[in-house]
């Protein structure tokens, strides 16, 4: 039988070329909207110092004392009034002595020394301090060799954070080395932000549970879990939604509990404009819908919309786009809707050590780690590629023009670590 005459459409050369009278919104865009149109929904909630680690502060923190709240000597030694002139000194001990938290009273005598050791109060009397293995105590006296500067060994009171200052401000999340700040300085109970709950929904009709048995054409939900971890990691409180096949009135449902139980919910799969894209399908039919076409590889498509006054960041269904999706766009959005502020991830310039020939019009993140004090990228740059992801450390951002990039040119390196993961 003869085959019908039907010419193929043409080859064209550029597969990855935008098309033509499509509007791709930059991903600076993208993100200057999402600030723009979002803002903190979470209430706030006491907490004691001691547990608010990863907390998000709710209100600016002033020092309610200062830091070192009195001078103190910063070594074991021997006080007196400074400063002394070069060359040889002998100097009587006064009885007693300054410990931490055990001070001496009284006044020390013109001319007399008095032991002292780290973190005292320095007593009346006392504004210099000579290292303990500077001296020869002998006979009620000190011997040792000048010169000392006045407030030699000492600390200013207030030299740290003077109190009444700001100590932390609204917005910030709590590190372990801010409470030690926070401590230092006088605080308690701390106002922090309730945590900003997300949950978490795969579609397709192909995912099974990770560990169960698989059929053919079944495969793994492989984003579930990544992003379940990622939302913990970032220190937002995850929410397991599960799975949903491809069925639009399942993820109806399923979109209504999600609503209810979390702040914002991120699902993956089914974003773009196809038959099982359920996603965006229901979105839309909401009417608060954007389907953003970000120029950004790997990443579209992104679908956005408010469910029940709830957002919704309908992620790819490719674990890499989801994943560079989830960094780029919903990690600042999220922070931003949990109290911390729009942060943007910061990334620092290295030589590549690698060849790649971009096109312009989008922005592309790269698999990428460090070596040598190089970026290398993932041999692959599919967006099906899992084990790259496991294999990267961080991103390499190509800004969105055309760029030949050649060994040792400069590229920017953004590790997981600035996104908080
Ligand atoms: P979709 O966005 O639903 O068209 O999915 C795009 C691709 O990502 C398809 O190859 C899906 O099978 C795959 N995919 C979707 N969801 C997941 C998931 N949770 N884990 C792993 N791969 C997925
Ligand atoms: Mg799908």
């Amino acid at each position: 039988m003869s085959k019908p005459d039907i010419a193929p459409p043409p080859l064209r050369n550029d597969c990855f070329a935008l098309p033509a009278g499509v509007s791709w919104t930059p991903v600076d865009k993208a993100l200057a909207l999402l600030r723009d149109r979002l803002s903190v929904v979470m209430g706030a909630e006491t907490v004691p110092l001691a547990q608010a680690a990863g907390r998000i502060l709710a209100a600016d923190v002033y020092a309610q004392r200062s830091n070192p709240p009195q001078a103190n000597t910063a070594v074991d030694g021997y006080g007196f009034a400074g400063p002394v002139p070069d060359g040889p000194h002998v100097m009587p001990l006064q009885d007693g002595r300054a410990a931490a938290g055990v001070p001496f009273d009284g006044q020390l005598a013109p001319g007399h020394a008095i032991r002292i050791l780290t973190g005292a109060a320095l007593p009346d009397g006392v504004d210099t301090v000579i290292l303990e293995e500077d001296v020869t105590v002998q006979d009620g006296h000190i011997a040792f060799r000048g010169p000392l500067k006045q407030g030699a060994n000492t600390r200013n009171a207030g030299e740290d954070v003077v109190g009444g200052d700001l100590a932390l401000p609204a917005g910030r999340r709590l590190t372990p080395a801010d409470l030690a700040l926070l401590s230092a300085t006088g605080a308690g109970d701390l106002l922090v932000r309730k945590a900003l709950r997300v949950a978490v929904l795969s579609t397709g009709d192909e995912l099974v549970e990770a560990g169960e048995v698989a059929e053919p054409g079944q495969i793994y939900d492989a984003n579930r879990p990544m992003l379940l971890a990622l939302i913990q990691r970032m220190g937002f409180q995850p929410l397991d939604m599960g799975r949903v096949a491809d069925d639009r009135e399942t993820l109806r449902e399923r979109l209504n509990e999600a609503a209810k139980e979390a702040d914002v919910v991120l699902t993956s799969g089914g974003a773009s404009a196809g038959d099982e894209d359920h996603v965006s399908a229901l979105l839309r039919q909401a009417g608060a819908m954007q389907e953003w076409r970000i120029a950004l590889k790997p990443g579209r498509p992104l679908a956005l919309g408010i469910w029940d006054g709830v957002p919704v960041f309908g992620l790819p269904g490719n674990p890499v786009a989801a994943l560079v999706c989830t960094l780029i766009f919903a990690r600042p959005a999220l922070g931003l809707m949990a109290g911390e502020g729009w942060r943007d991830p910061q990334g620092f310039d290295l030589p590549a050590a690698f060849d790649k020939r971009k096109k312009p019009g989008r922005r592309e993140y790269l698999r990428a780690r460090i070596r040598d004090g190089k970026a290398e990228v993932f041999t692959s740059e599919g967006s099906g590629r899992i084990s790259g992801l496991s294999w990267a450390e961080g991103l390499v951002e190509i800004e969105d023009g055309a760029r030949h990039i050649q060994p040792g040119d400069l590229v920017r390196f953004i590790p997981y670590g600035s996104f908080g993961i």
